[in-house]
Order: C-alpha cells, then sequence, then structure tokens
C-alpha cells in the first residue's frame, strides 16, 4: 500500500500519546485510507509524515517539520486560497483528496478546533470549475456483475483477464450507471455482455469508476481510475433506498442497474463528506459531525446532492453505437485519440455553440446519435428553420452568449459552494429568456414551438435574487457587501444605524474645528485604534477636556471624546450584525434557489438545445450543408464531403456514395494519399451527423437508420500500447462479425496488414464472404489486396470502387475522385512512371506484370475461385508485395535479369508514405548511376 495513505506509521507508533490536533489528523487518515488527507489548520491545508512528502514533491513546496511534545513531524502545507491548483497535482498523479475543513469557529472554542472532511477530490467526481473542462461531461462510473448479491464471503476475482477485449458474460447481467457530479447528469443502463458494456464506457470516457463485487475491471481503459467500493453499498435493499431517495419510485427493474445506481449515490455522498462507510441513510453507526446546520454531516452530504434528481435510464439500442475504436477512427473527439493527427476533429468542426451548457450538449448528442426516424426529423425541423433565418439565428446566438453554465452553478447552489456573484449569474441568464422566447415567437417548427414554450424563465427565483443579493456583490460572503438593506427590515435599520454614525462622525471634523479653533484638526480611523481626532503638537493647548488620548504619534496626539466612543461602538455593533445577518439571509436565499434545482435544470436542457440547434444551423448555412432525410432503404449520398478534411483542404473532391440491397459491398482500391480512407470516413460521419439531428455536407443525402457503425483501421500500429497489430485486428474483427447487423454501417480500412500478404489475403476474403453472405451490413472495404476486386464477380451484393491517379506535367496528381470498378493492377508502375522512374525500368516492370497476369489467367484459383482461399495462399505465401501476389512463381523459373527491377519490384508502393516513395526512387537512381 501506498505510504502516503492511510494513518502515519510514525503516528501509530505513539497513538495514545499524540496532541489533540495530531489524533484528529491521524483518525481522519485512518478512516479515510484511501485518501491523501489534508488537514486545514489556519490558512493551510497541511499534511504530515509520508504524506507531507507526497505532497511536497508532487506540488513542489517546501517539506518543513512539527514539533510537539511526542516528536517530530514532516510537514507539508499548501495555501488554502489556491488549494485547487495543487489539489489537481495530486489528482493527476492518481490521488484521492479528502479535504478536511475546520468545522468550528477558532475564536468561539476553547481548545481543539473540530475538523471534518467536506469533500473527496476524486478524478471522476470534480465540481471545481477550475479543475473542470467546460465543454466535456465529467464522468464516474459504476460497474455491477450479475444479479444476486455476492456478499463479503466471495473471493476477490481475477483481475487479469488478460484479453484485449474481454467477451465473456458469464456475470451478466451488468448494471452500468454514470454520474456527473458537476452537473447532476445520472445515467443508467445494463447489458448482458461485457462488451456491450465496453462500448457504454467508450462513449461515455468516464475518468473513474467504482466496481462492485465480481464486477470486472479490465473494461476499463488506462484513462479511468478504478477502484472497488465498499460491498455493503452494492446491497440490493439498501441500493434501492437510495435510488429511491433521489429519484422517487423508478421503475429500475433491473437489479443490476439498481445496485450499481445505489452505489453510485453512495460513493458521491461519500465525495461530499457523506460517511466513508456508506453505510445506508441514516446509518449513525459513525460518529456523526454537526455541520453548521445543526444536521449531520451525512444528511448534509444527502441533502447538497438535491440536483441529482433526474435519472435517465436507457437501453444502448435506442442509440446509434459507437464504440471506442469507431469514436476514435472517426475522430469524433480529440480526448483520447492514439491514433490520428492532432489537429480538427468532428466536434471543432462543428462547435458554434454559444455557451457550456450547448457545448456539452453538442458532444452528448454527437456521441449518442438518435435512431428513431421522428425524433431524427424533429431535430432536423428545427435545424431547418433556423438554417433558413440568418437573423433569428444571429439573435438567438447573441442571447445564448450570455446564458452561464447555470447547470454547474446551480449544482454548486444545492451543495452551498455558490457565493453571491454565482447567484447574480445566475439571474442574469434568467433575465435572457424572456428575450430568448420572445426571439422564438414566430417559429413554425414543433420542435422550437415546443421549446419555446416549455421555457420557464423562473421570474420567481429572478425576482428573489434581484431583491435580494445586490447587483455587485462582494466575492466574500461574511463581509458584507453581499444583500441588498431593503430586502430584510432588520438589516435595513442596522445598516442605517451604520450608515447614520458615519455621517455624524463625517460632519464631526468640522464641527470641532469650530468647537477648538484648531483648523488642522482631522478625524480619521485606522484598523487597530478606530476613530480619533488628530491635533498636532503646536495645538496641543487648544485641546478641550472632554478629549482622552488615544494614540502618540511624532508631531500630533489622537483622542477620543466619549461621543465618539459611542458612536464608534454603535457603528461596530452594527456592522457586525448586519454582516453576520447578511450572510443568514445568503444562505437562506441560496436554499430557496436550491429547491428550484430541478427547473433550472429544466431550463438549462432547453437553452442547450436552442443552442445546439442554432450551432447545427450556423454550420449548415455557412459550409453549405442539406437537409438528409433519414429512414431510406439505401445510401444515396449526392457529392458528399469530409466535413474536417474540406476544412483543411484547398480544393475538396466531392464523391457520392451509393448502397442498397443490390450494392452494399464496396472494395475500394486505389494507391496510397488517393483518398480512400477519407472516402470510407465521410460516408460514415455523414450518417453519425444525419442521426444527431445536423445537417450534412453533400448536396443531397438520402440515408438509412445506422444501428451502429464499425471501423476497422488496419496497419495503425499499436506498438505502445503492447499488442500486436495483427491481434488487435483480429480481436477488432471478430467483434463486427459477432454484433454487426444489416443495419450497421462497416468501415474496413486495410484490414488484413498486420500479417504476410497471404494470411491477410485469406482473412481479407473470409471476411468478405461472411459479412455479404451472413451480415449484409454496408460495407466499405478499401484494400491493397488487389486479387479482392475479383470477388465483384463472385457475390451479387459486392461491387468495386477505385481511385485514380493522373499526371499533370511532372507530377503525380490525386484526383481525388471515386469511380466505379477495380484499380490497375499495375498503378504502383503507373505512379513510378510519372515519377520519372527510367522507362528502360517501367518497360521491363511492365514487361513481368504482363508475364504474371498471364500466370494469373493460367491460374485461375487466384482471381476467381474465391472461395477456396487455401489456393491463395498457396500461389502468394512468399509474396510480401500485396499487388503481386502471383508473380513469385514467375520469379521461381524467371529469375529478373535487372537488380534494379528486382529491387523496384520488392517496393509495396500501396503501403508507402510519398516520403518514403521518394527516398526509394532516389535511391534507385542512385543504383542506377553506379
Ligand atoms: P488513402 O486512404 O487512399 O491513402 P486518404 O484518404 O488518407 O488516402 O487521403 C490522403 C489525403 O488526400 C488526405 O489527407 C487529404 O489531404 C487528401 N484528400 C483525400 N480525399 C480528398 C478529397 N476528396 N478532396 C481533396 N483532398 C482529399
Ligand atoms: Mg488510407
Amino acid at each position: 500500500m501506498d505510504a502516503a495513505l492511510g494513518a502515519p506509521a510514525k503516528m501509530a507508533d505513539r497513538e495514545d500519546d499524540l496532541t489533540p490536533m495530531m489524533a484528529q489528523y491521524f483518525e481522519l487518515c485512518r478512516e479515510y485510507d484511501d485518501s491523501l488527507v489534508l488537514f486545514q489548520v489556519g490558512d493551510f491545508y497541511e499534511a504530515f509524515c509520508e504524506a507531507a512528502e507526497r505532497v511536497a514533491r508532487l506540488c513542489e513546496i517546501t517539506l518543513t517539520k512539527r514539533e510537539d511534545s511526542t516528536g517530530e513531524y514532516a510537514m507539508a502545507g499548501i495555501p488554502i486560497d489556491n488549494a485547487e491548483s495543487y489539489i489537481e497535482r495530486l489528482l493527476e498523479a492518481g490521488y484521492r483528496v479528502a479535504v478536511a475543513d475546520q468545522v468550528e469557529d477558532p475564536d468561539e472554542v476553547t481548545g481543539v478546533v473540530d475538523r471534518a472532511v467536506t469533500r473527496v477530490v476524486t478524478p471522476g467526481t470534480l465540481t471545481e470549475d477550475e479543475l473542470l473542462r467546460s465543454a466535456d461531461n465529467n464522468y464516474v462510473a459504476c460497474l455491477t456483475a450479475s444479479d444476486t448479491d455476492r456478499d463479503a464471503s466471495t473471493g476477490e476475482r481475477d483481475r487479469a483477464r488478460g484479453t484485449a477485449r474481454p467477451r465473456a458474460d458469464e456475470n451478466g447481467p451488468y448494471g452500468l450507471a454514470l454520474l456527473d457530479v458537476s452537473t447532476g447528469d445520472c445515467y443508467a443502463t445494463s447489458a448482458d455482455r461485457l462488451d456491450s458494456v465496453a462500448d457504454e464506457l467508450g462513449r461515455f470516457a468516464p475518468a473513474e469508476a467504482i466496481v462492485g463485487p465480481d464486477a470486472p475491471v479490465d473494461v476499463f481503459d488506462g484513462d479511468c481510475m478504478v477502484s472497488p467500493y465498499e460491498r455493503t453499498a452494492f446491497e440490493t435493499d439498501r441500493a434501492r433506498e437510495r435510488v429511491q431517495a433521489y429519484f422517487g419510485d423508478l421503475a429500475l427493474a433491473d437489479q443490476a442497474e439498481v445496485r450499481a445506481c445505489g452505489a453510485l449515490l453512495a460513493y458521491a455522498e461519500y465525495t461530499r463528506g457523506g460517511n466513508p462507510d456508506a453505510g445506508d441513510i441514516g446509518d449513525d453507526s459513525t460518529a456523526a459531525v454537526a455541520g453548521p446546520g445543526g444536521t449531520t454531516a451525512e444528511g448534509e452530504a444527502t441533502a447538497a446532492l438535491d440536483y441529482i434528481n433526474h435519472l435517465t435510464r436507457y437501453d444502448p439500442r435506442e442509440y446509434m453505437l459507437l464504440d471506442r475504436v469507431a469514436l476514435e477512427s472517426l475522430e469524433l473527439f480529440d480526448r483520447r485519440a492514439v491514433h490520428g493527427h492532432q489537429g480538427l476533429t468532428l466536434v471543432d468542426a462543428l462547435d458554434e455553440t454559444a455557451c457550456a451548457l450547448g457545448r456539452r450538449k453538442l458532444n452528448d448528442w454527437l456521441r449518442r446519435p438518435l435512431l428513431d426516424e421522428d425524433r431524427i426529423a424533429a431535430r432536423h425541423d428545427a435545424v431547418a428553420e433556423l438554417t433558413g433565418d440568418v437573423t433569428l439565428r444571429e439573435r438567438l446566438h447573441e442571447l445564448l452568449d450570455d446564458v452561464y453554465d447555470i447547470e454547474r452553478l446551480v449544482s454548486r447552489v444545492a451543495r452551498g459552494r455558490a457565493n453571491a456573484r454565482d447567484l447574480r449569474s445566475l439571474h442574469d441568464t434568467l433575465a435572457v429568456v424572456p428575450d430568448v422566447e420572445a426571439a422564438l415567437a414566430d417559429v413554425e417548427s414543433k420542435t422550437l414551438v415546443e421549446l419555446r414554450e416549455n421555457l420557464d424563465s423562473l421570474a420567481d427565483v429572478r425576482d428573489l435574487i434581484d431583491r435580494a443579493i445586490r447587483e455587485d456583490p462582494a466575492a466574500e460572503l461574511t463581509e458584507g457587501g453581499v444583500v441588498k438593506p431593503a430586502f430584510d427590515d432588520e438589516l435595513g435599520t442596522l445598516r442605517e444605524t451604520e450608515r447614520e454614525g458615519k455621517a455624524w462622525i463625517d460632519d464631526l471634523q468640522a464641527g470641532e474645528r469650530e468647537r477648538t479653533g484648531i483648523d488642522s484638526l482631522k478625524v480619521g480611523h485606522n484598523s487597530v485604534h478606530g476613530y480619533y481626532i488628530e491635533v498636532t503638537d503646536p495645538n496641543l493647548d487648544s485641546v478641550p477636556d472632554d478629549y482622552t488620548r488615544r494614540q502618540t504619534l511624532k508631531n500630533a496626539e489622537r483622542f477620543v471624546t466619549p461621543e465618539l466612543k459611542e458612536r464608534e461602538d454603535e457603528i461596530i455593533r452594527a456592522e457586525g450584525r448586519a454582516d453576520d445577518l447578511e450572510y443568514e439571509l445568503f444562505c437562506e436565499v441560496r436554499r430557496d434557489v436550491a429547491e428550484e434545482s430541478e427547473r433550472v435544470q429544466a431550463l438549462a436542457d432547453r437553452l442547450a438545445r436552442l443552442d445546439v440547434f442554432v450551432s447545427f444551423a450556423s454550420v449548415a448555412a455557412k459550409f453549405d450543408y442539406s437537409r438528409p432525410e433519414v429512414g431510406a432503404d439505401g445510401f444515396e449520398v449526392e457529392a458528399g464531403r469530409h466535413p474536417v478534411v474540406e476544412r483543411t483542404e484547398e480544393r475538396f473532391v466531392p464523391n457520392d456514395a451509393h448502397f442498397d440491397d443490390q450494392d452494399f459491398f464496396a472494395v475500394i482500391t486505389g494507391p496510397n494519399m488517393s483518398g480512400k480512407s477519407t472516402y470510407m470516413r465521410q460516408v460514415a460521419l455523414i450518417a453519425v451527423l444525419a442521426q444527431a439531428g445536423s445537417f450534412v455536407p453533400a448536396a443531397a443525402a438520402r440515408l438509412p437508420v445506422v444501428d451502429r457503425v464499425f471501423t476497422r483501421v488496419g496497419a495503425s500500429d499499436d506498438i505502445a500500447g503492447g499488442r500486436s497489430t495483427f491481434m488487435v485486428e483480429m480481436t477488432e474483427l471478430a467483434d463486427i462479425l459477432g454484433n454487426a447487423t444489416e443495419n450497421s454501417l462497416v468501415l474496413l480500412d486495410e484490414v488484413g496488414r498486420g500479417t504476410s500478404t497471404a494470411d491477410g489475403l485469406a482473412i481479407a476474403r473470409a471476411v468478405t464472404e461472411h459479412v455479404h453472405d451472413e451480415v449484409g451490413a454496408t460495407t466499405l472495404f478499401a484494400t491493397h489486396h488487389h486479387e479482392l476486386t475479383g470477388i465483384a464477380d463472385e457475390l451479387p451484393g459486392v461491387f468495386n470502387l477505385h481511385f485514380e491517379t493522373e499526371r499533370e506535367g511532372d507530377d503525380v496528381v490525386f484526383e481525388h475522385e471515386v469511380a466505379p470498378g477495380a484499380a490497375a493492377a499495375s498503378y504502383g508502375i503507373e505512379v513510378a512512371k510519372m515519377a520519372g522512374v527510367p522507362d528502360d525500368v517501367v518497360a521491363r516492370s511492365r514487361e513481368l506484370l504482363d508475364e504474371s497476369d498471364a500466370g494469373a489467367a493460367a491460374e485461375p484459383a487466384v482471381e476467381t475461385n474465391g472461395h477456396d482461399s487455401s489456393e491463395s495462399v498457396r500461389v502468394s505465401n512468399t509474396a510480401d508485395d500485396p499487388d503481386d501476389g502471383d508473380r513469385d512463381d514467375r520469379d521461381v523459373d524467371e529469375p529478373a535479369d535487372s537488380p534494379l527491377a528486382e529491387e523496384l519490384e520488392a517496393l509495396d508502393v500501396a503501403t508507402m508514405t510519398p516520403l518514403e516513395a521518394m527516398n526509394a526512387l532516389a535511391e534507385l537512381k542512385e543504383s542506377l548511376d553506379e
């Protein structure tokens, strides 16, 4: 175990002798033994012993020590004022951080101040704005296995399952719950198979997960902090009780789901300073700490999570499935992309949202494209209307620009962590709503009409905040300047007393000058001595009897009078009481606002949707997208474009795509860099965009409802991941073959490259046959196996597409234009010719190729007898070049006479990058010169 966690050994040695303060620290460390405990001492959060050493190193702060009667302890303290930046470093280093605050006023207690853990900061339960990215949700996940309560007697599960993609379901059904504590978004779902769980996790990309007894931990990826959690929290009855307390009587039929959800809520409470043992609600087995409101810390934690009040139960089958591999290879969001360029992502290209609410919603919609034709059409209706109305669109964008992140704001309100400025921001956002309503007055599409009709401007809340909170309130809550005096009679009176007192003092100087005849007499105030009347030394003779000396300066004396003293006391009393009262009133207002969390969240949701509609419409208008028709039998895309690549290419060449029942499997050939991958992805992205509710980059598009996009990209070396590329490819392939349906869209990009050509070709053929015969999914298969193009003649659903290379002067240019039919087998030679390889070499290459084609004709197994893959294997098993699998036969009986030709032949043009090709050519030329 990490020595920085748990009760420090050094203190354990003298546990009974520890000073009261250190005993508190020791106890908290023992209780929160999975977290680094930061312990408030005045203005600092301190850590001691090993934890101090760790904190000092990670946060780059000085390691000091504390000495008391029991010994010497290493100590490191971070200033509370900017604790968040230090806490962030500890999180990055993989720690949870338990923040133990002083929960009593040090001025009001004798002896040691009580401290309690008020929050446990963990990667998945962040709520501090400083630590969160506004455009992303931050989820913590909870996974349970099997629907029976397995209790503590069950042994720890073997975690090293080892396989790249677990597919066992002996422990299903699995329950999965996800929660964004910063917004209150909560989801629950269940799945029979572990790979479905993995798919959902890919969609949400949780930062942290807790797992129940028997739940596998290897479905989570490396970016996710995974830990087992208290077994009791997973017990069905406790979990159900908890779920009911938050969400009311929900029809959560599935036990695994209930348990996941309940345990997740328990964990959320724990991170808010609830009972670390995660007992059932109301469990008082551990000493409860009295909070400021008189409730227990645990009760507080529960109340503070009131904004978690709606659960979205969903069936993964309600949304287009985009698993992790698909999200990455389509580059929807950059955050986890391991391959691919660090450039623009789809969400970047589409994001014209005005506020953080909209940005998160956009992410959410792209992550979970719809399957329901009516819901999709409803979104398109809204986008269509906004696309057609520039004025409305711009007006809405302008208004939404003033909308704060009220979703996270209201969660702070509920947790009692919002200050007066937050409330004012909420007020300002609410003030925008009537304008939004007015802007939408004339909309006609049902979606927008409904949206307008359901906008709740929370006039009551807005009015309350406006009456209570000053326009430009102080950031501190306890020092006044927060609540308007007119809001409360007593407060008004106190502030009036204060004001009158100060006015009296303001007049005092003139009055005393007149009374004493001392023209240089001054009335002033300092923080130590309070109010005074200052008289310079030469005038001291004129000082009246009722002046009492307060302070002596170098050239002057300061005095008070009984009257001044009295006024001063009055002011201080009024001010102090008023400041306290303001804080009380503020907390009341904050509680009242918290009561309305649900309405604020509903409003946030509508503003977010509106923002996404406006964003979709702006993009559509700016980049000439068109409204897709979703629900057709096949794909009819006219002049489609890749939404991201078209932004970076000077001249993007649009391409059509046609797939139907007759022709649903395209084998795509063409040289490297000709546009195969781009084309395949653009078809998938158009489907994703359409089902997310957006218009699409095409002149016209009729599309089917795609249930899932599979993308498998070969040759993407996962060397860093330590898995063999071939193994990865094959596991992913197995997944497609097992899960694709006829409504799926399958992209296979150079699959089968991770092995020898013979194997690769054999597998490619077998996959094609299987997908064609058994699955019937719309498939785009880009391949360097030219032999595969022959399948089109054998299987009715398969057809060929190819990309060509043209010559322009001395340059090889890629037309990027897709055309029917297979690419010429000799395109490698063509490219070589265009690139300036000497004519005799090119001619000889042609000769060799012709001979081998003749050989191939005499050996029909290669091109036509597609089902006999062993035959193809035999023919090409020594070749490495995908374009000449059959040439080796000829090589055996007729060795190439030119070493140059041999070298040239050995080049795998289809897999070379342009730079590699250049270098190879340079070498060839050099050897020719020799
Ligand atoms: P391939 O998969 O055939 O090797 P890519 O699809 O990766 O080729 O395309 C290579 C490059 O060509 C892309 O990065 C892009 O810059 C450009 N490109 C691809 N398709 C087009 C197109 N339709 N119009 C313009 N440029 C394109
Ligand atoms: Mg490619």
